[in-house]
């Protein structure tokens, strides 16, 4: 954890890392304990990886559930509307609702499809049925989170428990979604939210406090939950264990799946607040470049994580920007180390689609090709997780060409980031310096870019520490 990584990172790191757990969940739905590392016991970096799709309802691999499908509704009605209108919320709801998606909790669904106004479905569930207290709520609260965490504690919770009482007429659904609101303004912020747990449970009401202080103690344990992860208070408990237990965001996932259940949401959750932690870098690019899926009820669109990223901008700024490179000239790929190309963006893009493509910059339209990895860095000297980021490119760059694949390394104009890795990848290949590496590249690929300071002094980190 650093305190130093720009909010912007820690933005996109909550939505793009919720949705990133929804689907790494997905597969896992209501499958037995410890499923997932008993099918993935290492880390799956080749050309398939842990997002393997499938499970009962049979996902994509890397297709977001009903989870995100919500989230994305509170998120869009936020950024369209300047703020927090719940009739077009819950009016955004019943729509996906009623277009039949294929995931869909009991509860939300009784409320949505009740034909009841916005203002009373939920309560007259609760009043009916005595029980309101599913994890529906909490699943898709990390958007509301980003954008009222810029408002301060009282408006981000006060907002929580009112979008939460949309479909969850119980309040300690409500009270679940506060405390997960102001654990992420604390996170996005670059504070430690397991040393605001306190702080947050002071915010909730008082009949509510207890059942929500023993499963965010420092000393419980998912085996102690006294629901399915179903409810509420576990998957926030179980978030909360994770983060405390896991030393970075690929673990942190790894924890809440092996628990079993409600896999996908638990993970979506967790993902949210641990994205807003590790940063988009600590994010594994495997996973984050193929998070995809539609919203059932509101058009065609398929959500891609560049949509995601830029959604998640909008969320914390209030300001949509849509981003276009333009065209330019291509430059590549070549071939500059043995199975390794380099290329701007054109180039890369319009390359033989047999390749596999190592993407360090924002593309604009999407790729064609079916293997591709896009890693989270900037042309700037920001990057406080590089050695993160780097490390899981080069971890990746090796399984794919142990697998036989070639590889096409690009950034927008070829020169500084690409040569970024394509420096790193001597090192670790070769056992070059960084200083031997810099010139093998130069002599190679005239395109070099050596304008960031940052990434040479990455590279000397990376050889202190072979
Ligand atoms: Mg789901």
């Amino acid at each position: 954890m650093t305190t130093s990584m720009h909010r912007s990172h820690r933005v996109a790191g909550a939505l793009v890392g919720s949705a990133v757990g929804d689907a790494l969940g997905a597969p896992f739905e209501f499958g037995p304990a410890g499923e997932f590392s008993r099918r993935f016991p290492v880390p799956a970096r080749g050309s398939k990886t842990e997002m393997c799709g499938g499970g009962s309802l049979g996902w994509a691999p890397g297709e977001f559930t009903d989870d995100t499908q919500v989230s994305l509704l509170v998120a869009t009605s936020l950024v369209e509307h300047d703020g927090l209108d719940l009739v077009d919320v819950f009016d955004r709801f019943a729509r996906w609702a009623a277009a039949g998606p294929p995931d869909i909790g009991n509860q939300t669904r009784s409320v949505l499809s009740s034909g009841r106004p916005w203002d009373v479905a939920a309560a007259e569930h609760f009043a009916r049925s005595g029980h309101a207290a599913g994890n529906g709520s909490l699943m898709r609260t990390t958007p509301a989170a980003i954008w009222f965490a810029r408002f301060g504690t009282a408006a981000t919770t006060d907002a929580a428990r009112r979008i939460s009482a949309l479909t969850h007429g119980d309040p300690a659904a409500g009270e679940g979604c506060a405390i997960f609101h102001e654990l992420m303004r604390v996170a996005l912020d670059g504070g430690d939210p397991l040393a605001a747990v306190p702080w947050a449970l002071a915010l909730v009401a008082d009949e509510h406090r207890d059942r929500w202080a023993t499963v965010l103690a420092e000393d419980w344990t998912p085996d102690r939950a006294t629901e399915s992860n179903g409810a509420v208070w576990p998957t926030l408990g179980q978030t909360v264990w994770a983060l405390r237990e896991g030393r970075d965001f690929a673990e942190v996932l790894r924890l809440v799946i092996d628990l079993g259940g409600d896999t996908d949401t638990v993970a979506c959750v967790a993902g949210g607040l641990a994205g807003a932690v590790y940063g988009m870098g600590g994010i594994p690019s495997r996973w984050a470049s193929v998070v995809h899926g539609r919203v059932p009820g509101h058009g065609d669109r398929v959500w891609r994580l560049a949509d995601l990223q830029q959604l998640a901008a909008a969320l914390d700024t209030g300001v949509q920007q849509s981003y276009d490179p333009g065209v330019i000239p291509r430059i590549g790929p070549t071939e500059v180390l043995p199975g390794i190309w380099a290329a701007n963006l054109d180039g890369a893009r319009y390359s033989e689609k047999d390749f596999a493509v190592i993407s360090l910059c924002r593309l604009g339209e999407p790729f064609e090709h079916e293997l591709q990895r896009m890693a989270y860095v900037a042309d700037n000297e920001h990057n406080s997780d590089l050695d993160v980021v780097l490390a899981d490119v080069l971890e990746d760059m090796a399984a794919l060409r142990a697998e036989g694949h070639r590889l096409v390394v690009h950034c927008h104009g070829g020169a500084s980031r690409t040569g970024l890795v394509l420096r790193a990848w001597l090192m670790r290949t070769e056992g070059m310096t960084a200083d031997e590496a810099t010139a093998h590249v130069a002599e190679r690929w005239p395109h070099l870019g050596l304008w960031n300071a940052s990434f040479t002094k990455a590279l000397h980190r990376m050889g202190a520490r072979c």
